[in-house]
């Protein structure tokens, strides 16, 4: 049967088509973009007979058609360093000319005898007996047919292969976290213009339509607008191995290391990871290696995975998004595939040293990765020596939860003996997040004795840095984790003090805590906040016309009202509801035109 979206309640009709063969490739790559298009060109210097495939009639994707023609942060070695001298652009100085960029991977693929198929939509998997991926559908101008391949990269940035192959993808409707979408404004002459105004959901066709009009309108003055949504945050693998921003903090190393990364944690939006729980991200930029293995799919055979589709936490992604990083991470998918097939061996057993003597001849990893190891289990010492360390502005958090389980013990331990009041609330507020109650008391007389709110977090889409919650909020979010209703006193009275005038992160802390509590008394307090002027009804059911809402002068502040309806009317459903008010809520969220928010709501009513 046809898989349709999520939109649209089980599968489609079956259909039963036969297509033509179209040929037969070692290598196809779908998406000529920032990861394809280098995948394609690795997969040709090293002799592989490969198949381009991309919908619009550039190369490049967001690095060109998406006109984000600027690196921020990443590290710049290697393949991409000898593409940017390719196409002129000078180390230190901005932007490239898109047109050069895409027009040199044109000429670098037919170079090498590469086939590169513009106008053609991909859109379905082939699978062998034994569930291997061997090729994909695809729609060309000249009808639809069938390309077969010994493997397949997925280069869409949207795990559109992967998830039609039946691969598993990060389930991102459970937490409502999103960074933001930009449609940039196109003018004559210039080539670089980001912006961040909304969410988008690749795989929604209402969103992209949406999307598009709210784009128009916002730069209706402009002379036209980018052809390729740019959305910074879409569907993600689960793959062999799952990049988190521990692993970042903690410089993991892996035997299988094909890509160093780099930048900083720019969000664009709030984070969700525990460790930002508790400690907001830094603004320095850091370095991340990542492994072959977050290229994999869990359960799939034949295919690669690169771009913002790889497999890493939401948090993670922002230090391996960069493109000089999915330049060069794409360029090793691209090798690594040629490799396979030369060697008739599967992607998973390629000879991996290889793969990385050339990428260390080439210079996009240090030659120590050649010898590293992964680095964790981490040593008992250091755990000990990180627990240790905490009181002193969290500075070894990141190691502490990478081994919660060995570290409680540590941590209970310390709450105990630990003298100033200051070092017993860290502890506390440690374990709670672990959910664990050893440091109630204590967490719960901090957050009762905190009068006033401090100062809270707003939604913002440019430029978020730091932690996007309060010190208030997250020692509320530790409570709830514990789940002791005896917490629930405190924090509805936080709760029943807040106001329309009051930050986003608030909200967020109180409706996650009492969720997680899930007692029915906090209903009718949850009810009531939703009930205040201006607290609910920023739904945009499917149908309403987007052009009213590309007016409003603030976007950040929109969206930081549709959050904070979301997470409340899911907090009120959660805790039991009062007169299906949250239940409503959430069912014309499930009909909002947003996507991320239509997907989440729907989640939410059927996981109370
Ligand atoms: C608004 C924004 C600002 C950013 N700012 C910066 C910055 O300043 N500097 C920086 O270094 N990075 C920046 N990034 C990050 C970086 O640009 C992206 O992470 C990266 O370009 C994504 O690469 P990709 O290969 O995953 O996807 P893309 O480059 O988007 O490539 C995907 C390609 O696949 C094609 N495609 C998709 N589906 C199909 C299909 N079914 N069939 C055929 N073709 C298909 C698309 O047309 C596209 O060409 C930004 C990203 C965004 C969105």
């Amino acid at each position: 049967p046809l898989r349709t979206p999520h939109r649209f309640d089980g599968d489609g009709p079956a259909v039963s088509m036969e297509l033509p063969v179209l040929g037969t490739w070692d290598v196809v790559v779908v998406g000529g973009g920032t990861g394809g298009g280098p995948a394609a060109i690795g997969a040709l210097r090293h002799g592989a007979k490969t198949l381009l495939l991309e919908y619009l009639n550039e190369l490049g994707g967001t690095s060109t058609a998406g006109g984000i023609t600027r690196y921020y942060y990443g590290h710049i070695c290697g393949f991409t360093a000898e593409m940017d001298a390719a196409i002129g652009k000078v180390p230190g100085t901005p932007d490239w000319n898109r047109i050069d960029k895409g027009e040199w991977y044109r000429k670098e693929i037919r170079k090498q005898g590469g086939d590169i198929w513009t106008s053609v939509l991909v859109f379905g998997a082939v699978l062998d007996q034994a569930g291997k991926l061997g090729g994909v559908c695809v729609a060309t101008p000249f009808g639809p047919g069938v390309v077969l391949a010994n493997s397949v990269i997925d280069s869409t940035g949207n795990a559109d292969i992967a998830a039609a192959a039946g691969a598993e993808c990060q389930d991102q409707e459970r937490e409502l976290g999103v960074q933001g979408t930009g449609l940039s404004p196109l003018r004559p002459g210039d080539h670089y213009v980001n912006t961040d105004y909304m969410f988008s959901d690749d795989s929604d066709i209402i969103d992209l339509w949406r999307t598009f009009i709210l784009g128009r309108e916002r730069f209706k003055h402009a002379y036209d607008l980018g052809q390729l949504i740019a959305t910074r945050e879409r569907r993600r693998i689960v793959g062999d191995f799952v990049v988190s921003p521990l692993d970042i903090y903690n410089l993991r190393t892996y035997p299988d290391t094909i890509c160093v990364s780099r930048s900083n944690f720019d969000s664009h939006g709030y984070t969700v990871h525990p460790l930002f729980t508790i400690k907001g991200p830094d603004h320095d930029a850091v370095f991340a290696d990542l492994p072959y293995r977050s290229l994999l799919p869990r359960g799939v055979d034949g295919l690669l995975v690169t771009g913002l589709a790889i497999s890493g936490h939401r948090d993670a992604m922002p230090i391996l998004r960069m493109q000089p990083d999915v330049q060069n991470h794409g360029y090793a998918a691209g090798v690594a595939a040629a490799m396979a097939a030369e060697s008739k061996k599967s992607l998973r057993d390629i000879d991996i040293k290889a793969l990385q003597r050339h990428l260390v001849a080439i210079g996009n990893v240090p030659e120590r990765v050649l010898t590293d190891v992964d680095s964790y289990p981490l040593p008992q010492a250091t755990l000990a020596a990180a627990v240790e360390q905490l009181d002193d502005d969290w500075r070894r958090l990141s190691v502490v939860l990478a081994a919660p389980e060995r570290a409680l013990p540590l941590l209970r331990d310390a709450w105990r003996s630990a003298e100033l009041p200051e070092q017993k609330l860290r502890y506390a507020h440690m374990l709670g997040m672990l959910g664990d109650g050893t440091g109630f008391a204590t967490l719960l007389a901090a957050v009762e004795a905190a009068k006033d709110w401090d100062d809270g977090w707003n939604y913002r889409g440019m430029g978020q840095f730091g932690p996007s919650l309060s010190l208030q909020d997250s020692m509320i979010i530790a409570l709830g984790r514990i789940g002791d209703r005896r917490a629930q006193d405190a924090i509805l009275a936080k709760a029943k003090t807040l106001t329309t005038s009051h930050k986003f992160s608030h909200f967020r802390a109180v409706s996650l805590a009492l969720s997680q509590v899930g007692d029915q008394r906090a209903a009718a307090v949850l009810a009531e906040l939703l009930k205040q002027p201006g607290m609910s009804g920023h739904d945009q059911p499917v149908g309403s016309d987007p052009r009213r809402f590309a007016k409003m002068e603030n976007p950040d502040y929109r969206r930081t009202e549709e959050l904070r309806e979301l997470f409340l009317a899911a907090a009120l459903f959660r805790c039991g509801d009062v007169d299906g008010m949250g239940r409503a809520i959430l069912e014309r969220y499930v009909r909002d035109g947003r996507g991320i928010y239509a997907r989440h709501a729907k989640y939410v009513l059927a996981n109370p």
